[in-house]
């Protein structure tokens, strides 16, 4: 039993008490992780195939990231960009050279990263493309999920995001995902400065365009003189099998949007990265945050980088995301419950077969935590497999018996 006074039940107690209800959490306390694992308060050992919405790629306390953050906190965490500091410059070049961009500009959470592509998007439209003062528009897919700010969800379809948070943000029109023909008839307008998009869908439920479809998007941007915007905060940083997701099919969007892994999840840390044409249109005072580039987010994701490089993440990804897929439909062979799997490397979801509304994908997950393995929903009726990419192949199997086991019982 890890040490503290309290048990599962007093501390979920806590969180309804004291604590916003924004979300709804499996019913388990986790105290302690490493590498794939994560343990409860009451020391009970669980594989994590969430790996924290795909920021933990790199393993829970990465010895290398932990490091680097306990070296830096001991000599300066935050200077706040009043003043140069020693870390983010080298940050910024390792950075840029990674993922061979001119320029990087670093905050904090996800959403802060694509609100700062936004902004970007729109200065270029307006400098660069020359569209109206504010007639500027930003195109974003069905069913996308870039975050909760208020500008952001002014992009979403979904109603829980949306509902009673209206008036929304103007300028963004939201267009068919995976459908090249609705984005060529928008391109039209000389108005539309980008296109923000994610390669695969994560929260959504894991949708893989079609072939073709992210080729498309880029060509047609670059034909309409529009900004490809790709949101890889989810399938970026060694998730997919590649670096990128965008790698697969060899394009490089105008700007890329990073966060989540980006840090290995020690410590949140996004970026967003462009060439000199887009980078520079921003000017001193237009745009930051008090902790943006801070030296120990600098210490940690340099860090984070160079693990994924080194213990060679993404070809993991690619390898043991093949062998899940295999597995998992050989079980949709065997079993009503499960329709199908999709994915990409190891960001992956199984569809079960029953209504959105019903509890049945909860119930499994619930059934998977008694067996040592957490994972959630995302929407309804799709479990989202997302285990951390430092994991072996004989752990992959086990888990995937474990979950084979876990919905042929709940057949049963
Ligand atoms: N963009 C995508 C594709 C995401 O999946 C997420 C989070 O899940 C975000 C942006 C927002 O990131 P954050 O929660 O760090 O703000």
């Amino acid at each position: 039993m890890i040490a503290t006074q309290l048990s599962s039940q007093d501390l979920m107690n806590l969180e309804d008490k004291y604590g916003a209800h924004n979300y709804h959490p499996l019913p388990v306390v986790l105290a302690k992780g490493e590498g794939v694992f994560v343990w409860d308060i009451e020391g009970e050992r669980y594989y994590d195939f969430l790996s924290a919405y795909s920021a933990v790629n790199q393993g829970h306390c990465h010895p290398r990231i932990v490091n680097a953050l306990k070296e830096q906190a001991e000599q300066l965490t935050l200077t706040s960009r009043a003043f140069y500091n020693d870390k983010l410059g080298p940050f910024e070049k390792y950075a840029a050279e990674y993922f061979d961009y001119d320029r990087v500009l670093a905050m904090n959470s996800g959403v802060e990263a694509v609100e700062t592509a936004m902004k970007l998007c729109k200065k270029w439209g307006y400098k660069v493309k020359g569209i109206p003062r504010y007639e500027a528009k930003i195109l974003f897919a069905t069913g996308n999920f870039h975050g909760r700010t208020q500008a952001i969800i002014s992009a979403s379809m979904d109603p829980d995001a949306t509902k009673d948070y209206g008036p929304y943000l103007p300028g963004i029109e939201v267009i068919p995902y995976n459908n090249l023909e609705a984005l060529k008839e928008v391109l039209k307008d000389p108005h539309v400065a980008g296109f923000i998009v994610e390669p695969i869908q994560g929260e959504a439920g894991v949708f893989v365009p079609d072939e073709g479809y992210l080729e498309g998007v880029a060509k047609l941007c670059k034909e309409a003189n529009v900004l490809f915007i790709a949101d890889e905060v989810q399938t970026g940083i060694a998730r997919t099998g590649r670096l990128l997701a965008c790698d697969y099919y060899d394009i490089k969007p105008d700007i890329l949007i990073l966060g989540k892994a980006l840090s290995g999840g020690v410590f949140p840390v996004s970026a967003v990265l462009a060439d000199d044409e887009v980078m520079l249109t921003i000017k001193p005072g237009e745009h930051g945050s008090t902790f943006g580039g801070n030296p120990l987010a600098c210490a940690v994701a340099t860090a984070a980088l160079e693990v994924i490089k080194d213990e060679r993440l993404a070809e993991n990804a690619n390898h043991l995301g093949k062998i899940f897929r295999d597995r998992m439909n050989r079980l949709v062979e065997k079993s009503d419950l499960v329709a199908s799997v999709r994915g990409k490397g190891l960001l992956n979801a199984i569809i079960i077969n029953d209504s959105e509304e019903s509890k049945t994908a909860w119930n499994i997950c619930v059934a998977l935590k008694g067996n040592g393995l957490l994972a959630k929903p995302t929407h309804g009726n799709i479990i989202r497999f997302a285990p951390p990419l430092v994991m072996t192949e004989e752990q992959l199997h086990e888990c995937c018996d474990i979950i084979e086991r876990t919905i042929e019982r709940f057949e049963g």
